[in-house]
């Protein structure tokens, strides 16, 4: 085994909630890719480090797409991303497009997980047509090997996206 770099522990996880302000944030993007994208480079080194999962919404207004600051209840493997809340969180005025969260970890409790993978849950959340189910929005996943993934809640299709993810290191 190669020896690795000592790295400096990461800062414990505290549990966000909500936030609009945060400096750097809303990414935005002309696509909600490419926001999901800057949101995803921005938060899944943190994420990896702490095995825990983030995610938040992304919304458009006048045409262009904005993910909200990523929210975590320091979980393994869940995040409330606002989702539920009034306008799916977003700002008054705009319209949430989609999510998008994190699986950090290869495995839990010793446990191999599907990381490059909608879970279930994510899928129920998402697919339907915002009456039936699921509330409609896509979902935009970044998964601890640095894949990038999209689920169309319309068609309930998974597809892989082109170009890796910043994991924050090459670890699998
Ligand atoms: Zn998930």
């Amino acid at each position: 085994m190669p020896k690795s770099r000592p790295v400096e522990p990461p800062p414990a996880c505290i549990t966000i909630n909500h936030t609009r302000e945060l400096d750097g944030w809303p990414k935005q993007g002309s696509t909600a890719e490419a926001a999901a994208r800057k949101a995803l480079n921005a938060i899944l080194p943190l994420s990896v480090a702490q095995a825990k999962e983030y995610g938040g919404v992304i919304y458009t207004v006048k045409g262009r797409f904005y993910a909200l600051p990523p929210r975590t209840q320091c979980e393994p493997d869940k995040v409330d991303t606002g989702r539920h809340e009034v306008n799916h969180s977003a700002p008054d005025g705009s319209r949430a497009v989609a999510v998008y969260h994190t699986h950090p970890s290869a495995s839990i409790a010793g446990d191999n997980t599907d990381y490059n993978k909608f879970s279930p849950s994510d899928e129920r959340l998402g697919r339907g047509n915002g009456v039936v189910e699921g509330d409609g929005l896509d979902d935009y996943l970044g998964t601890v090997d640095g894949s990038f993934f999209r689920f169309e809640a319309k068609t309930g299709r998974t597809l892989r996206l082109q170009g890796k993810l910043d994991n924050g290191a090459q670890r699998l």
